[in-house]
């Protein structure tokens, strides 16, 4: 029986000599070893009585052991539900308890803490180290290396990938075996993958983009990874050498920039370079073509869709842009429910194969943002200009209404970024007597700069309407992100709410 997602991704692996994970160390494993690893791991959890459609969740480090779970997963036919790494027991209660998954698991090291939630939820606990080792090693040494993989329907799930929370509570994303491979199947065509590629993978592996752009699109066209636990620049560097692709967020690239060991002679080999997740600075994108000979492709997607839009891989890669809709992917902006005509603003749509099957037991949520004749309401705001370049200005739910005008944050903030001093900017709506929101800047000196703020409102003061000039600006040290390199506007809001009484 067919199983779309394990036949195009994993089967191919078995009895291929070639090396599927380089790891830091430099050793490998090879195709069929992540195959026989995985194959163990599925006929392990198998014989715990996992069945198809039940979930997996796992709060584990990045190990090959931790891969080859979500491979094994897929082969059971049963939904992969990665959890990000930095959530405490209390958020981890909360995913357990919405998603109930069979089996949990976890980090050796948070067994202990850990153990209390999974039973209270029904889950069976089992442990993963940052060595691979732990009670799925254990259970899994001793099983088969054959498997024969469970049917499955293109539109069964894959997995349950819970959303950033960068907006509100996360919520899970349930992903099909087509939503996944669709997508896959168009970037490897789109970047132009093959067996020849090595891609340096430093993203994690709870995340859209280090699971399923980065791993599948690999897995797909037949490629090596170099397998590093996080993201170091140092080591990053030193494995460059290797690679023919990265694949990163923005911040990978403003740290790398700050190394003084990249130049151009250190990638003049590298066929291409990644960008995802969070707005990459045109200034990072400057920057990194005069540093090294290199134009940074920008992609867009989010947890609901995989990728949307993507930057071209021969023609034009504009910075400050997320590029055109990916073949298949239709987009439209739309506004008091009509689309906008060319360069307006408006809310950003989009509808394709890759359109995941809706929110895990949210119904409501569901229908609020899935349209019943398949278009999604991304939540992102953006607009498209005459050659199809799709621009995101910010997310509704950041969007500032003062004194009744709308103001996006990302016309403001690419002034600030702009003005003498400045690194960067976020901008946000604090609530305010007279105005409902008043816009409000936060700031980030340039190395050595002592930045005086509102000598930065007076500067770009001439280039913005009244309305959306802030009404204030505080200088910080750096911004709060997450680990995927999104500014937490979330928690701005929240610091500085009292600001204007
Ligand atoms: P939540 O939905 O829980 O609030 P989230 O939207 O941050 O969290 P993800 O699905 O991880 O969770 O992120 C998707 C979002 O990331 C997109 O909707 C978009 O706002 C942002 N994003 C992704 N790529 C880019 C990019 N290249 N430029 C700007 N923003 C991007
Ligand atoms: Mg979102």
């Amino acid at each position: 029986m067919a199983n779309p997602l394990f036949d195009a991704l994993f089967a191919p692996l078995a009895g291929d000599a070639k090396p599927l994970l380089i790891r830091a160390d430099g050793s490998t494993l090879s195709r069929d070893g992540f195959f026989r690893l995985m194959a163990r791991q599925a006929n392990a959890l198998s014989g715990m009585g996992v069945q198809k459609g039940d979930r997996i969740a796992a709060q584990v480090p990045k190990t090959p052991e931790a891969l080859a779970l979500y491979a094994a997963a897929v082969a059971l036919g049963a939904v992969f539900l990665p959890l990000n790494t930095a959530y405490t027991a209390a958020e981890v209660d909360y995913f357990l308890g919405d998603a109930r998954p069979r089996v949990f698991v976890c980090d050796a090291a948070r067994a202990l803490e850990l153990a209390a939630t999974a039973a209270r939820h029904g889950a069976d606990l089992l442990t993963m180290e940052a060595t691979g080792a732990g009670s799925l090693r254990d259970l899994a040494e001793g099983a088969a290396e054959t498997l024969r993989p469970a049917g499955c329907a293109p539109d069964d799930l894959a997995a349950l990938l819970y959303t950033s929370g960068t907006t509100g509570r996360s919520k899970g994303a349930m992903l099909s075996h087509a939503n996944l491979l669709s997508n896959a199947e168009v970037l490897v065509g789109e970047w132009r993958f093959t067996p020849r590629d090595v891609l340096l993978h430093a993203l994690p592996i709870f995340h859209t983009h280090g699971l399923f752009v980065a791993s599948n699109v690999a897995l797909l066209s037949g490629a090596s990874m170099i397998w590093l636990a996080g993201f170091d620049a140092s080591q990053v560097i030193g494995m460059l050498p290797r690679a023919t692709v990265l694949m990163g967020v923005p911040t990978f690239y403003t740290r790398l920039l700050d190394a003084p060991a990249l130049d151009a002679a250190l990638v003049a080999h590298m066929r291409l370079f990644v960008s995802g997740s969070a707005p990459l600075l045109s200034e990072t994108h400057d920057a990194w073509q005069a540093r090294t000979g290199h134009r940074i492709l920008e992609r867009y997607g989010m947890t609901e869709t995989n990728m949307n839009t993507s930057n071209p891989y021969d023609g034009e890669r504009r910075a400050g842009t997320v590029g055109l809709p990916l073949p298949g992917v239709e987009l439209r902006i739309m506004a008091d429910g009509a689309g906008v005509a060319t360069g307006e603003t408006g809310m950003i749509e989009v509808r394709g194969p890759n359109v995941f099957r809706g929110y895990w037991q949210m119904p409501e949520k569901t229908a609020e943002e899935l349209r019943p004749d398949g278009w999604f309401i991304t939540g992102d705001i953006g607009t498209r200009d005459a050659d199809g370049y799709v621009t995101i200005v910010g997310r509704a739910k950041d969007l500032i209404i003062t004194g009744g005008y709308n103001v996006y944050p990302k016309e403001v903030e690419l002034l600030l970024d702009a003005a003498t001093g400045v690194l960067e900017s976020a901008v946000i709506g604090l609530p305010h007597r007279d105005f409902g929101e008043a816009v409000f800047a936060v700031l980030v000196a340039q190395k050595g700069v002592a930045l005086d703020a509102a000598g930065v409102l007076a500067e770009i003061a001439p280039a913005l309407a009244r309305f959306k000039q802030p009404k204030a600006a505080v200088v910080v040290e750096a911004l709060p992100r997450n680990t995927m390199g999104k500014v937490q506007k979330n928690l701005l809001r929240e610091t500085y709410k009292g600001w204007f009484g």
